[in-house]
């Protein structure tokens, strides 16, 4: 897709659990080629619309639609497939594994319909494939030289930095990023902005979870406020840093 082009859309979308409605009626755009950052309190509905977009947990009502096409209703493997990868709020590696190991996990739901039957039955060459495609993301994120060592021995800005490459794998449109810089020091903070700028310069579109409010300010294009499963704002950096609700709501000034 063309860069600012609509990339995904999300119009009043409701995710309700019970009695309660972890999102309620969120609309947002996404546009090709731009990061826009999703913010708010713990508990304020961000994984769960990670969870609506991806397929995981489909919204209770409302629309998500994705290139032109509405993804609503579809599977988590068909929404992977069309291009839409992420990383998740908690690390999802396998410590006994290597990083190219893992990294090949990232591109099985896209190779093959579901993840066990083509962990039991990939062809030899569909292996070669896909472990050709894991070494070239764990050059393009720097992770290249430790293709071979164990997952569970990277510091944990590494293994960071290997979801994001497991996620590239599928050669995603869009990557949705949750909390990628919870725990990480200094200077594992700067390289991950680093990487994530050089991925949209490559023309990957980012939707980023994250609290570090310093990083978000300095990578986003734009930004999405959610508080209480609504949300509550929406603008560049500046112009949510001067939003009053925000500042009362989530800034704490
Ligand atoms: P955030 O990521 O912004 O911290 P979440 O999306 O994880 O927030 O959670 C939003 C709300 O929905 C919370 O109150 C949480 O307890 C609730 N919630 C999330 N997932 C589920 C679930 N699977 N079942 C019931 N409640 C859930
Ligand atoms: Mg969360």
């Amino acid at each position: 897709p063309e860069p600012g082009t609509p990339l995904l859309r999300v119009e009043h979308a409701v995710k309700q659990f019970g009695g309660l409605k972890a999102v309620n009626d969120v609309s947002f755009e996404l546009r090709t080629g731009e990061i826009l950052g999703l913010i708010g309190p713990n508990g304020a509905g961000k994984s769960t619309v990670f969870n609506l977009l991806t397929g995981v947990n489909p919204a209770t009502s409302g629309r998500v639609s994705f290139l032109e096409q509405d993804i609503t209703r579809r599977s988590a493997g068909q929404i992977h497939r069309l291009g839409i990868s992420r990383t998740f709020q908690h690390v999802h590696l396998l410590p006994e594994l290597t990083l190219l190991e893992n990294t090949m996990m990232g591109g099985y739901a896209r190779a093959r319909a579901g993840v066990l039957r083509s962990m039991l039955h990939l062809e030899r060459d569909e292996e070669a494939a896909l472990q050709h495609e894991a070494l070239k993301q764990l050059q393009r994120v720097g992770l290249g030289e430790q293709a071979f060592e164990l997952a569970g021995n990277l510091p944990l800005g590494q293994q960071r930095v290997l979801e994001v490459a497991r996620a590239l794998v599928a050669d995603p449109v869009l990557l949705l990023l949750d909390e990628p810089a919870a725990g990480l020091r200094y200077g594992e903070k700067a390289a991950l902005v680093e990487l994530l700028r050089r991925l949209r310069d490559e023309g990957v579109t980012i939707l980023i979870v994250e609290h570090d409010m310093d990083l978000v300010m300095s990578l986003v294009d734009r930004l999405v406020v959610m508080n209480y499963g609504e949300k509550l704002a929406e603008g560049d950096p500046a112009e949510v840093r001067g939003n009053a609700a925000v500042r009362e709501a989530y800034l704490g000034v």
